[in-house]
């Protein structure tokens, strides 16, 4: 028999299990060892050897390997191998970037991988979805993603969407129901739940019937790809520079050789240099430092709370100009705290903090007992019995495991001495129409011990008032009429004008026969008890952060289900609110189309009672207005906003799996401070990208230029092949990388945002390039003249000068790179990474230059320390000549 014709019972036996408590982790580890680990099996990934030869495989890498051969079969064999040994290390040092990028990619999937919650041992916990076995008793909900295959014994309005394994895009509604009919497809089994399908409405528990490749999904999984496309826009757009670079360089090399031969030098020279020149020049390394400072910036990140999730984010996240964001939980702190209760014309107030369960209820500053007040305390039992959240203890503290706005009402029943377990005897709830952002209420049948049924609704005021048709004034039921309703109006405005979210609670008697299916069936001629107030405080650091925003041009919008004047009240605390900033709610919302929003989009800072939907709308109208936009979500109902918006944000703590699969950046803390680091990080990233380019690029015309004009001017090679090879091993190496580490500069959040199709080169970029490269280029041919004039019989030491020059000139110019104003704009030692790897390349050109036994390879003489002087003097004038003509420009 299969698990969807069995009774739950059954399945609980056949699969030796306990619905009540779960399996103990004795027999979680057994059945471990038995059934492995619950994943589906991955594809091939490439081999580390596959990677280390794909190095090679660059054509101009290609034609030097066969020079050098030739050049060994020659005779030339120290030449031979030291270009050999040059190439092979370039290919370990592209080897090592591409694997570490490789790896930390890996490591990003990794964390943002799915959890789900089980009962083990008697307790619900939440764990790795890998964790999971058969047997396990598995807890889902609106939003959730299924992480076994299930049969379900619990379901309430359960809706699941089974695209992935059946095609078919509407969700079905699931139950616990055996079904008879034989041979019945997956999209029929209706109590059962399937790994990698969607939670889209209600919530239900079911037992893990099969794991990993043994689930409906497993089956079909080598025919899933999740290839994300992780390829960021500014790679691309490297990609297609790169070509045309190549063919740049090689045409540049090609006229080297050609000047070089036609002024008389030999084919034979002419054609190693400019294969090693050409090698140089060609910037093979980019794509890999590039990936590499990507993923490093994505490291420190994850360091700050947000994790990325699709690579291209993180170059987005700079030209962000619009956030927009959640209200509860992301600006504020989720912490709520019932403070305000009102019922019937009488109101109370109650005292303690955050979810500590202890206060007591006060009426006009007396201290009362809330036993003694009728609706009071109706109220707070209602408030307990339609909710979800547990508390739990922890060392001497407490913590909610649920919606902090039913913790909160359950925090307050609490302080009235009221608990679940002391409801247990006299209620039991029959049926539960969960809380959704759409409705703003939830509801739940409810019988008690007498055997009276009746429904309770809580949620948003300003929509329950709607439905309920008498209300409880003063301990007696009335209709509720105009004066009431005034009154009750007016007492949602006033608590709300303080900041409070509030809840208001009612309820109707039952008949014993009608059995409510639908929640407009329970939603309606209700009874209004009253309301809850409560607050939910400012995350502190948020409204440095929106401050912060503002200096960088990027405007931050708030967006809540709650009421307009909560929204309001806390929207002008965290400075969102200027004088000329509108608010706008959701029925307003409705009544625009994306057009007419569009028109007033750009002056609206607030919109409140909104529900997801919308959020779609909002981000439409900002991008028609030429935004870039962020927006941020938790619900399945937010995964569109969040698939739309540019960057789109998914809560770590509170995010369903469906929202966070549809975002690209991952807040772990839920803060909205968060978001702002990631932007700033993300301005880094692409500036230090920009820094390298500008370096590696600046070298490269650098050593082309050297050799360029020696050929013009009749000169031998300033350099020999293998002193090239070596240059372009320094520069594409450590100082390289080492501006990808580079901390921003002290202006990245004062600056406006980046246009998204800003082109490389922008911002003088490519003159910066052009030039420095040509000055660079020049001092270093000015070197090698003067001293070849003197020693006119040692050209190895006139080019042991020239290679002095060049590189140290290239090691100067690193320090220039790290600011786009001028080098003396910031501290030039301020990053260590690259003082280091400078110092470092320093050190082996010594070594190069002085160490004996290394001469003959690269054919260097030792240089006597005067020359040092001419060195050091034409390789930092480049950097004084551009330092200078800043200053005199400021002056001007
Ligand atoms: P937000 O964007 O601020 O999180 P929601 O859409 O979650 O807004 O909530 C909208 C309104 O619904 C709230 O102002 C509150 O009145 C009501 N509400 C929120 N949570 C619950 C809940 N768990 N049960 C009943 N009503 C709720
Ligand atoms: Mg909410």
């Amino acid at each position: 028999m299969m698990f969807h014709e069995m009774k739950e019972k059954d399945v609980e036996k056949v699969l030796n299990t306990n619905v009540k408590h779960g399996l103990t982790q004795k027999e979680v580890e057994k059945k471990r060892k038995q059934f492995g680990w619950n994943e589906l099996d991955e594809g091939e990934k490439q081999s580390a050897l596959l990677l280390f030869f794909s190095q090679f495989k660059d054509f101009m890498t290609l034609v030097l390997l066969g020079a050098t051969l030739v050049s060994g079969f020659l005779g030339e064999y120290i030449d031979a191998i030291a270009i050999i040994a040059i190439v092979l290390i370039n290919g370990f040092l592209g080897y090592f970037q591409e694997r570490k990028a490789e790896k930390s990619l890996q490591a990003l999937k990794e964390m943002s991988a799915p959890q789900v919650t089980v009962l083990r041992d008697g307790n619900w916990t939440k764990i790795m979805s890998r964790e999971v076995v058969v047997g396990d008793i598995m807890r889902f909900s609106s939003g959730d993603r299924i992480g076994a295959d299930l049969r379900i014994f619990e379901a309430n309005n359960l809706e699941i969407e089974e695209s992935a394994l059946t095609g078919e895009s509407i969700p079905s509604a699931k139950n616990t129901e055996i079904i008879t009919k034989k041979d019945v497809g997956l999209g029929d089994m209706n109590n059962m739940a399937f790994m990698g399908t969607m939670v889209t409405r209600g919530n239900g528990i079911g037992i893990v019937t099969g794991i990993g490749m043994k689930t409906a999904m497993g089956e079909i999984a080598h025919m899933i790809q999740n290839a994300d496309v992780m390829e960021t826009p500014l790679q691309r757009r490297l990609e297609q520079l790169g070509k045309i670079l190549i063919v740049v360089a090689l045409l540049l090399t090609l006229l080297v050789v050609v000047v070089g031969v036609v002024h008389g030098h030999d084919l034979y020279s002419m054609f190693l240099a400019g294969v090693s020149l050409a090698v140089a020049a060609i910037p093979e390394g980019l794509p890999a430092i590039v990936t590499v400072a990507l993923s490093l910036g994505v490291q420190r990140m994850i360091r700050k709370n947000a994790i990325v999730r699709k690579l291209p984010a993180v170059e987005t996240l700079g030209c962000a100009s619009v956030i927009c964001s959640d209200k509860t939980g992301t600006m504020t702190q989720n912490k709520m705290t019932v403070t305000h209760i009102w019922s019937g014309g009488k109101s109370w107030s109650v005292s303690g903090t955050g979810y500590y369960p202890e206060g007591g209820f006060y009426f006009k500053d007396n201290e009362i007992k809330p036993q003694n007040e009728k609706s009071l305390y109706q109220l707070l039992t209602f408030g307990l019995l339609c909710n979800h959240a547990e508390l739990k203890a922890r060392d001497k503290d407490f913590y909610l495991d649920g919606d902090p706005t039913d913790g909160a009402l359950l925090v307050s029943a609490m302080k009235a001495g009221l608990t679940r377990e002391s409801l247990q005897g006299q209620f039991t709830i029959e049926k539960e129409f969960p809380f959704d952002s759409n409705r703003k209420m939830m509801s739940v049948v409810v019988r008690d011990k007498n055997n009276r049924r009746f429904v309770i609704t809580k949620g948003a005021p300003d929509v329950l008032i709607g439905l309920c048709e008498s209300v409880l004034w003063e301990g007696r039921q009335v209709l509720f009429h105009s004066e009431y309703m005034t009154q009750t109006q007016r007492v949602i405005e006033e608590l709300a004008g303080k900041a409070l979210r509030n809840i208001a609670i009612a309820f109707k008697p039952l008949d014993n026969q009608i059995d409510i299916q639908s929640e407009e069936e329970a939603e309606k001629d209700l009874i209004f008890i009253g309301l809850q107030g409560m607050i939910d405080p400012p995350r502190p650091e948020v409204k440095q952060a929106i401050k912060e925003c503002k200096e960088a041009g990027i405007k931050t919008v708030m967006i809540t289900g709650d009421h307009v004047i909560t929204a309001k009240a806390i929207a002008k605390e965290l400075g969102i609110l200027q004088t000329n900033s509108k608010v706008l709610d959701g029925q307003a919302l409705n009544n625009m189309n994306v057009d007419e929003l569009e028109d007033i989009v750009d002056d609206v800072s607030v919109f409140a009672r909104v529900s997801p939907e919308h959020k779609l709308k909002i981000v439409k109208a900002l991008q028609n207005r030429g935004h870039i936009v962020a927006m941020t979500g938790d619900g399945v109902n937010d995964a569109p906003a969040i698939k739309s918006a540019d960057i789109g944000i998914s809560m770590g703590i509170t995010g369903t799996d469906v929202a966070k699969e549809s975002s690209s950046l991952i807040l772990l803390d839920d803060n909205f401070a968060t978001i702002k680091a990631a932007i700033k990080e993300g301005r880094n990233i692409y500036e230090n990208i920009r820094k390298f380019i500008r370096y590696l690029l600046a070298s490269n015309v650098g050593e082309i230029l050297v050799m360029l004009f020696a050929m013009i001017l009749y000169l031998p090679l300033p350099l020999v092949p293998i002193q090239i090879l070596w240059v372009n091993l320094v520069t594409d190496g450590l100082p390289a990388m080492a501006l990808g580490l580079d901390q921003p500069e002290d202006n990245v959040m004062k600056r406006k945002p980046r246009h998204p199709k800003e082109g490389v080169f922008a911002r003088g970029l490519g003159w910066k390039v052009v030039s420095r490269g040509f000055l660079i280029g020049i001092a270093t041919i000015i070197a090698f003249i003067t001293v070849y004039r003197q020693h006119l019989d040692n050209l190895a030491y006139a080019q042991t000068i020239a290679f002095a020059t060049l590189v140290l000139a290239q090691l100067i110019h690193v320090f220039d790179c790290r600011s786009e104003r001028s080098i003396f704009s910031r501290n030039p030692f301020g990053n260590l990474y690259l003082v280091g790897a400078v110092l470092s390349s320093v050190i082996l050109m010594l070594g190069v230059i002085y160490i004996p036994s290394l001469q003959p390879v690269f054919h260097t003489v030792p240089i006597i320390p005067r020359d040092w002087l001419l060195i050091l003097g034409m390789s930092s004038i480049p950097t004084f000549m551009l330092a200078g003509s800043l200053f005199v420009r400021k002056k001007e």
